[in-house]
């Protein structure tokens, strides 16, 4: 049985396989969500660095595949009706249709952006920097004033 095997694959040209992500060929292994070839770069990760540099963290943390995989909710995520509910649209599509993913939600919810509620610019809320207090969503600009009022504020 093994011997078949072999010999069936020998005869194939030898190909490497790559991560789906990045297209690197090094040191791999498969995402246990989707069963894909990813870089296993996780200790590339600086704790807290927040750094997007491990294919297969990006993976697991950014994307609907791995957080529907890691809350263990039933059937494939691109129909799940939990990941829909646990994201406000705009992240929900992030997560679904960024570069992080192997495969991409084909019909993303349309949304209206995100404005900072302190000054009224566009806060992307996938790639852009922001604080979320309550239903407010502060770009890092304004964030960062009201840090230091309320600093000031409270300086004795
Ligand atoms: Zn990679
Ligand atoms: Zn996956
Ligand atoms: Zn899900
Ligand atoms: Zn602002």
């Amino acid at each position: 049985m093994t011997g078949e095997t072999k010999r069936r694959r020998k005869k194939r040209k030898e190909e490497k396989p790559r991560c789906g992500l990045c297209g690197k060929s090094g040191k791999l292994t498969k995402t246990e969500c989707c069963g894909q070839w990813i870089c296993d770069d996780e200790d590339k990760y600086v704790l807290f660095s927040y750094a997007r540099n491990s294919c297969h963290r990006n993976h697991r943390r950014y994307t609907l595949c791995g957080y529907h995989y890691a809350e263990e909710h039933p059937g494939h995520w691109k129909d799940c009706p939990i990941c829909r509910n646990d994201f406000e649209t705009e992240l929900y599509v992030y997560y679904g249709t960024n570069e992080y993913n192997f495969e991409k939600l084909e019909n993303p919810p349309a949304y209206l952006p995100t404005r900072c509620s302190k000054c009224g610019e566009i806060i992307s809320l996938g790639y852009d920097g922001y604080t979320r207090s309550g239903d407010e969503y502060w770009c890092e600009a304004c964030a960062q004033k009201e840090m230091e009022s309320h600093y000031l504020r409270t300086k004795h």
